[in-house]
């Protein structure tokens, strides 16, 4: 057992002073404070200080980093991204597909299942990665006149059996699809992804106020990457962002990069998802932590320069990292570090469908990280797993 001991704990729900978190086997037994319970005798103690203990960070929407595109990354190249993910405090992410030919997509979906498959089944040390937990859909099924830059010629309608051919492939493991719940045949798919436990996020799409309702009738309660690749609000015809904003049985993330949204906007969405609704993502892309230069995102190529990503003079994803983003909440919307890391932690956590992660309590994952008090990351730990450099300290 070892008992992690700091100044602070976000649980992300309560502030924990003096925590006590003891870990046994990658779960966390007990997360108490040292205030009233004594570190039990005879167990390592990492002591990280000053700093703040929170929740790994979950991103469910990230298209690669570190030079590699997660549709074309064999299982070395995954790693790579799964390392500078972990820099940045994400223990969990959900690999996320672009529009793309068919075969191109089948086949990155088996890819990407295996890695999540292989990565749930082994017990052994993860080292210093974040760990697959299941595939994003993005595309095909969206707008043509809301597709941003997926390529049109790839974009289908939805159909029962395209979907179907699209889980068989992923085996299962597609846990978010984003989908323009306009298009002919949406409705049908969107009720059978969500029996089928997907969460159906409502994105790049051109939809009015009445089909984004019919679509949460249907079973969607997300919105992908709000006001980006949506119908701008219209104060007569609020659209789909009229209903992102308005409808407390949906969550919906955003881009906080201060490229893809103006500060202000972010401030607006936060104001009306609050703090039980709104998740951050990055929709990063190959780029990520890589200098300017020219990238891939699926099928196709990225300009970057100065934090900017382009294709067609139009905005491709980002290379922004999710501590960035919960900083820059904190920056933008002049929220607090525990309303902020809620965002990137239990929030992307419960929408996504997992029931262990995302929070420090007893029975959770031991996947943390380490903060400072401005929000900077100091450490991260998978499955309560101390690095050498983290053990010197
Ligand atoms: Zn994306």
């Amino acid at each position: 057992m070892i008992a992690f001991t700091a100044n602070c704990l976000f649980t992300p729900l309560d502030r924990v002073e003096q925590p006590l978190l003891l870990v046994e086997d990658h779960v966390i037994v007990e997360a108490s404070s040292r205030v009233e319970r004594q570190i039990p005798p005879g167990v390592r103690v990492v002591d990280f200080g000053d700093a703040i203990l929170a929740p790994g960070f979950v991103e469910m929407h990230i298209h690669g980093g570190a030079g590699h595109d997660v549709m074309n990354a064999d299982p070395s190249d995954l790693a790579a991204v799964e390392r500078l993910l972990f820099k940045h405090g994400v223990t969990g992410y959900f690999p996320t597909t672009v529009t793309a030919p068919l075969d191109q997509t089948w086949s990155a979906l088996d890819r990407l299942a295996n890695a999540i498959e292989r990565a749930a089944a082994d017990n052994s040390s993860r080292g210093e990665r974040a760990q697959p937990l299941g595939i994003h859909l993005e595309g095909p099924f969206i707008s043509h006149v809301r597709r941003g830059v997926h390529p049109p010629e790839n974009i289908m309608l939805p159909t029962l059996s395209a979907f179907d051919r699209f889980w068989e492939a992923a085996r299962g493991q597609i846990r978010v699809m984003t989908i323009a719940p306009e298009l002919e045949g949406a409705r049908e798919v969107i009720a059978e992804a969500a029996r089928r436990g997907v969460c159906v996020s409502l994105g790049h799409s051109d939809a009015d106020l009445s089909s984004a309702r019919a679509a949460v009738a249907a079973g969607a309660r997300h919105a992908t990457h709000g006001f980006n690749a949506m119908r701008p609000l219209d104060h007569r015809e609020p659209g789909i962002v009229g209903e992102m904003l308005t409808d407390s049985r949906l969550s919906a993330d955003i881009i906080a990069d201060g490229i893809h949204l103006d500060p202000a906007i972010v401030e607006l969405f936060l104001k009306a998802k609050g703090v039980d609704a709104a998740v951050l993502i990055t929709d990063a892309i190959s780029a990520t932590g890589m200098p300017d230069g020219r990238y891939r995102l699926g099928s196709f190529e990225v300009e970057v320069k100065n934090g900017r990503c382009l294709a067609g003079g139009k905005l491709a994803g980002s290379v922004l990292t999710m501590d960035r983003a919960v900083r820059n909440v904190m920056q933008f919307a002049h929220w607090d570090l525990q309303h902020a890391v809620r965002l990137a932690t239990l929030n992307p956590a419960r929408v996504t469908g997992l029931a262990n992660r995302g929070k420090l309590e007893a029975g959770a994952e031991a996947d943390f990280v380490v903060l400072s008090p401005t929000g900077e990351v100091r450490n991260t730990i998978v499955r309560g797993e101390v690095s050498e450099a983290v053990s010197r300290n």
